[in-house]
């Protein structure tokens, strides 16, 4: 039965328009409404740590204005215009054309326009997004997909044994996108790779490119852009090296070095030598907290968590395995297709110590606030769970009385810059942040 959902976590499909955002000197156009970009900026980038887009702020993306003309007559003509204005009046490498659900539902065939797009002064691809097709998970996906298709060349580019791509953070529905970005790069670079990423400062199209020279993909996600990279493995013959979770902390740290090293062949005793030191200034930091916590704040040995898949499963890994608490439910809200359910669902089974957690899926944010209320006034003796969500779940949980943070999308009145919960050091922010909560 198709549920109803409440407080929603991701945005509509027109929401895979931030991908391009995080692309640097890649510009969007808007073939929808007025009121699309605005809506997906309210979740993805307003209200989502105050993030803003890399090359082009949200007012000067330029947009078709679906208005009642263009709703009777189709709006096609007034895209060839717009994008010819466009060619004039800014500079840019690559446009990407995003779609919503009005041209959709008059019947606008893109495709109709291809030699149009084909002769235009500046490369365009283009995608289909309407909102009532899928999240913007999925228009993520649908963005990636035209990009690779329409745009990457089969060349005969000599491949790069050392570049790696590395996918399975999606740009700005991952608030921390930026910062996790950052030290993935400088992990997989100390670790003798050249990493290859689209989004944020750095290359932009020259990096898009690149894609198909790499020697490997790398997707950091229990599904998020698994479609993208074996699309490249059709198209390029590039293989692909999936990790489940974004690594947090020194036990999935270690553990992520280690399948790399073994995947791409990497030097013993250079991958050693970062664990090492990873371990070592993990504990050092830790182990100076937990002296001073002795008279200071008491976290609870329970927790939920209602998150996207990708952050559900890292820190809560990480909550189990290398802080040792309880997990009471895990929500999962980014629409996991059902495919990748079961195989996600296992990943919830094997905590050390033979520790397994209750998983739901479900898009609906309602059903985690009831859910969650009830078991507490069920056991008012009981020590509150810490509760992991969203900025929707901020009201109820501190009514609950429990400890909250927020680290999933919106993120709310959080500003996040070039922070990251990824890796030894990312965990060390993690645990400043969980205690933050508290006085001590
Ligand atoms: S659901 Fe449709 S009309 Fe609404 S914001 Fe998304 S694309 Fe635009």
């Amino acid at each position: 039965m198709t549920e109803f959902i409440e407080k929603h976590r991701s945005g509509c499909a027109f929401g895979g328009i931030y991908t391009a955002l995080a692309v640097k000197n890649l510009l969007p156009y808007a073939h929808s409404g007025p009121g699309c970009l605005q809506q997906a900026k309210n979740i993805l980038d307003h209200k989502n740590a105050a993030q803003g887009p890399v090359s082009y702020a949200e007012p000067i993306v330029p947009c078709s204005n679906f208005s009642e003309k263009e709703v009777v007559f189709g709006g096609l003509e007034k895209l060839k215009a717009g994008l010819t204005h466009t060619f004039d009046v800014y500079k840019t490498d690559l446009i990407a054309v995003f779609s919503g659900c009005v041209p959709a539902i008059v019947g606008d065939d893109l495709d109709s326009l291809n030699s149009f797009f084909i002769e235009a002064k500046v490369p365009i691809v283009y995608v289909d997004v309407p909102g009532f097709k899928g999240n913007s998970i999925w228009g993520h996906h649908r963005f990636l997909k035209a990009l690779i298709e329409q745009y990457l060349e089969k060349e005969n580019s000599a491949i790069n044994p050392r570049q790696v791509n590395v996918w399975g953070i999606i740009p700005f529905l991952d608030p921390f996108w930026d910062g996790t970005l950052n030290a993935v790069e400088k992990l997989l670079a100390s670790a003798g790779l050249e990493p290859n990423i689209i989004y944020g400062d750095r290359d932009g199209i020259g990096a898009v490119k690149r894609i198909p020279a790499a020697a490997f993909n790398l997707v950091i996600s229990p599904w998020w852009d698994l479609d993208t990279v074996k699309l490249l493995e059709q198209k390029f013959g590039t293989s692909y090296l999936q990790y489940p979770n974004l690594p947090v902390g020194p036990s999935e740290t270690t553990k992520f070095l280690q399948t790399l090293r073994e995947y791409a062949g990497l030097d013993k005793n250079t991958i050693t030598k970062i664990i090492e030191k990873g371990e070592r200034e993990y504990m050092y930091f830790l182990g100076r907290s937990l002296h001073a916590s002795f008279e200071g704040p008491n976290l609870p040995k329970r927790f939920v968590m209602i998150a996207n898949s990708n952050y559900a499963l890292a820190l809560s890994k990480h909550l189990i395995n290398d802080l040792g608490m309880i997990p009471e439910r895990i929500y999962i809200n980014d629409g996991v297709p059902e495919e990748y359910q079961e195989i996600m669902a296992r990943q919830f089974t094997c905590f050390d110590g033979g520790i397994s957690a209750e998983v739901v899926f479900t898009e609906d944010g309602g059903r985690p606030e009831q859910e969650i209320r009830a078991l507490i006034n069920d056991r008012p003796l009981i020590q509150h769970p810490y509760i992991f969500g969203s900025y929707w779940d901020k009201i109820w949980a501190e009514e609950s009385m429990s400890p909250f943070l927020p680290v999933s999308v919106p993120l709310g009145d959080r500003i996040v810059l070039n922070k990251t919960y990824f890796g030894y050091a990312g965990a060390l922010t993690f645990y400043e942040d969980i205690n933050s909560v508290f006085e001590v």
